[in-house]
């Protein structure tokens, strides 16, 4: 099947089905173009919690999926790439967050929601890249240490914001460790114009001398959008998974859009395309379930996130 019929064949399936189709901006734009929703990981969170549908299908890797199921007991969460992972929540398990919790026993965890369901069991608030320095923030008391987890950068970057010390995980993501002072130097130098937006989990968010640079903003994926759509700049370098250019672009045709890199592609989120989302959503196939102790425990956290 061509990629148009494929799309158009999804669409008929999703409407007989009354099937909700949500996407990541990471995922090929093909798919995009076909989802009632594409987002970040908190945008999809509150989309997943609010939604009506009894199946979901989720575009994204396997911990959004699953993030998705706990906060939706009731339906059908499917994902078309079930065994897609995620370095960075491969980065800490459920059995080093206990430990490192053993030895700061009053100790409040924060955990990215690039973690999975186990992790998530063991935290106490959630986070993601929009909504990190807000939650840091809610919890620091100068009382207990906050431990935040996984990612080095991000906490490394919010730490910094907030002229905080919580202890941070050496884990990361390898499509945003790639990303690093050199690659934004050379854009500096080579787009003298542009304005650079990057995404707080990329290696250069640990270097001060990028984060003071008025040319230099640091955003999550949504906030990227949001800056290009507001900005009277014509011309922007994006710091983050390539992905997210395709809605940019749609969203902003006349303005400039560069890539940092032409290798910034998350290879688990490339795995999903038109012919698996069509099988899925057509077989009932790729369901994604939390067994219930974990996934009650899990929810603990992400709501604290979502009611913040
Ligand atoms: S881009 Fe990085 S954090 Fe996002 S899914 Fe891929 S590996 Fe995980």
């Amino acid at each position: 099947m061509t990629p148009s019929r494929l799309q158009n064949s999804i669409l008929e399936l999703k409407k007989k089905k009354s099937a909700l189709i949500l996407a990541h901006y990471y995922v090929d734009g093909a798919v995009q173009d076909i989802a009632d929703f594409v987002g970040d990981s908190l945008e999809l969170a509150r989309k997943a919690a609010a939604a009506d549908a009894d199946i979901i299908v989720f575009c994204g890797v396997h911990f959004m999926a699953e993030t998705a199921a706990i906060l939706c007991p009731g339906k059908k969460v499917l994902s078309p790439t079930p065994g897609a992972g995620c370095s960075l929540a491969d980065s800490i398990k459920a059995d080093d967050l206990k430990q490192w919790k053993l030895a700061h026993p009053d100790g409040i965890i924060i955990s990215y929601v690039n973690t999975t369901a186990e992790t998530k069991a063991a935290t106490d608030i959630c986070c993601t890249s929009a909504n990190a320095v807000k939650v840091a923030e809610s919890v620091i008391d100068g009382k207990r240490p906050v431990l935040f987890c996984p990612d080095l950068h991000l906490g490394t970057y919010v730490n910094r914001v907030l002229g905080a010390d919580m202890e941070i995980w050496n884990g990361s993501c390898f499509v945003h460790r790639k990303i690093t002072s050199r690659l934004i130097r050379r854009a500096i130098s080579e787009y003298p114009a542009a304005e650079i937006l990057i995404h707080p989990e990329s290696d250069c968010s640990m270097d001060e001398e990028i984060v003071n640079n008025p040319k230099c903003f640091f955003y999550s994926t949504s906030g990227i959008i949001k800056h290009v759509k507001e900005s009277s700049g014509e011309q922007f370098i994006i710091a983050t998974e390539n992905g997210v250019l395709h809605k940019i672009r749609k969203e902003c045709p006349d303005k400039r859009i560069i890539p940092i890199s032409e290798s910034a592609i998350c290879t688990y989120m490339k795995k999903l395309t038109l012919e698996n989302l069509y099988k899925t959503l057509l077989n009932e196939t790729g369901r994604i379930t939390v067994p219930e102790d974990i996934a009650s425990r899990a929810l603990v956290p992400i709501h604290r996130m979502l009611e913040l």
